[in-house]
């Protein structure tokens, strides 16, 4: 099995909405998904009511490696105890799955086809220190620093969950390119993957 593993932000989407980017919706039509194009954002149904099965296409899966450092920076703005502004737009987790799981729906036809994976925590700039310290065991692996690109944690999860054949990364940073040299797997740019140059 051949695993597809997609940045979001900039890769699949605009930064913070659904908006898909060009030539995305195109090739997971190549890749045998039956893709909502122009489906209308709403949020997601109740995930655990949701029966119907998707055409999965053969000899590949798909899913989702994101940086979501903003649900981070909340914190570290309600640590400082002075909500401001920025955090009004920053997302909340919830608000990060609800998106990804709307993304997968939107280019495979099914919230779960596409398995996700998000980093929420970043390092604060004023101290140096991450947003919220990874306590083994006694967290979320979501706040992992290791999760968070350059560093390969959410690759590594997919690659050992999946345990496929062959892996690739698509992202249109550099980090992306880090975390996919540092998962050992291929790495592809975004623009070139969707044909957008
Ligand atoms: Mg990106």
């Amino acid at each position: 099995m051949n695993l597809l593993i997609f940045d979001l932000d900039g890769t699949l989407a605009v930064k913070y909405t659904d908006e898909i980017l060009p030539g995305v919706y195109e090739k997971f039509k190549e890749l045998g998904y039956d893709p909502k194009q122009g489906a209308i954002a709403h949020p997601m149904p109740n995930p655990y009511n949701i029966t119907r099965a998707v055409a999965q296409p053969e000899g590949i899966r798909t899913c989702i490696a994101t940086n979501q450092g903003g649900v981070g920076l909340r914190e570290i703005i309600e640590a400082r105890g002075k909500p401001n502004q920025s955090k009004l737009t920053l997302p909340t987790v919830e608000l990060v799955y609800e998106r990804l799981k709307t993304i997968s729906y939107m280019l495979t036809g099914s919230y779960h086809e596409m398995q996700v994976q998000a980093a929420f925590n970043l390092v604060d700039r004023k101290t140096g220190k991450w947003a919220k310290p990874y306590i083994h065991g006694d967290d979320l692996e979501q706040w992992n620093p290791e999760f968070r690109k350059p560093n390969p944690g959410m690759l590594n999860y997919f690659l050992n969950y999946f345990q496929p054949e062959t892996a690739t990364y698509i992202g249109d940073r550099p980090e992306d390119k880090q975390a996919a040299a540092a998962a050992e797997i291929e790495f592809i740019h975004a623009d070139t993957y969707f044909n957008r140059r």
